[in-house]
């Protein structure tokens, strides 16, 4: 901890804080996310997860892993920090100013480009929303928050609590099916649907009635002005059945969309 100096908190929540610090040697800042150690076994197991997953990423669009350890009860994991903040915020500040289409297309690319390392670690990030997508001061997206991630098939990934944010779960899994890569693919589509509309596709003033849409996959159309490819990846994306949805592999590389994604990348 002496390697660095603590400039600010910058964000705050259940497992403990979020801090920008800056390494002495260096003067190259950092994010540390300080989780306070659960005493009960399993949950520290959890706990210790996201350092362990988060530490085999290596790829432009994930957040960088720098080093972890566990002192006084908490544990540190050291990232790099992303000083254009997350994306919920940056979609916010547009007010009803819509991104152009291709800013649309470079964010989603980078984010699909993030996600495929992942999936191809046999990961799964399991809580992809805007607010877990990170901004560089150069423009690019990375993907970042593994504190839900799990491997694929682990026992994890077929426990049924509910992770997420409700906005961004797939169906099968209010259905109680095990999460899998395809439910990631829902995830990074309602992220994408906002990115065209600053809206997200499902919403709902009660849990009940959220739930109910996300299992019709009622969505308010897009609006005219995007590229059809842009609307039929959305419609893929939003199959109900998780083997319908293409997987990030395929929208990079074989979909109607990748010739479009991958001049972005
Ligand atoms: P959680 O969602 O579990 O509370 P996050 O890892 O998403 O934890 O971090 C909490 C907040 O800290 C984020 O919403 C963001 O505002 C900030 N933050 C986290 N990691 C970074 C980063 N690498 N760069 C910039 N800000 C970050
Ligand atoms: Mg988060």
């Amino acid at each position: 901890m002496e390697r660095y100096s603590h400039l600010s908190v910058i964000g705050e929540g259940s497992f403990g804080r979020a801090l920008l610090v800056k390494c002495k040697s260096t003067q190259e800042k950092y994010v540390l996310k300080e989780i306070q150690l659960p005493k009960n076994q399993s949950k520290l197991e959890e706990a210790r997860r996201e350092a362990i997953l988060l530490s085999k990423m290596k790829h432009p669009n994930i957040v960088a892993f720098r080093e972890a350890f566990e002192a006084d009860g908490l544990l540190c994991i050291f990232m790099e920090y992303c000083s254009g903040g997350d994306l919920l915020q940056r979609i916010q500040r547009q007010k009803n100013t819509q991104f152009g289409v291709e800013n649309i297309l470079k964010w989603f690319a980078q984010m699909c480009a993030g996600a495929q390392h992942i999936h191809d670690k046999r990961v799964l990030h399991r809580d992809l929303k805007s607010k877990n997508i990170f901004l560089t001061d150069d423009g690019s997206v990375k993907l970042g928050d593994f504190g839900s991630a799990c491997v694929l098939n682990s026992s994890r990934a077929h426990a049924q609590a509910y992770v997420g944010t409700p906005y961004y779960v797939a169906p099968e899994i209010w259905d109680s099916k095990p999460y899998n890569n395809k439910s990631d693919v829902w995830s990074l589509g309602c992220v994408l649907y906002e990115l065209c509309t600053l809206k997200h596709p499902f919403q709902a003033s009660s849990w009940k009635s959220l739930i109910l849409k996300v299992c019709r996959g009622a969505y308010p159309p897009l609006p005219d002005h995007l590229p059809y490819e842009l609307q039929y990846l959305i419609r893929h994306m939003f199959k109900m059945n998780p083997k319908d949805r293409p997987s990030v592999r395929t929208i990079l590389t074989s979909h109607r969309v990748s010739k479009l994604l991958c001049s972005h990348l």
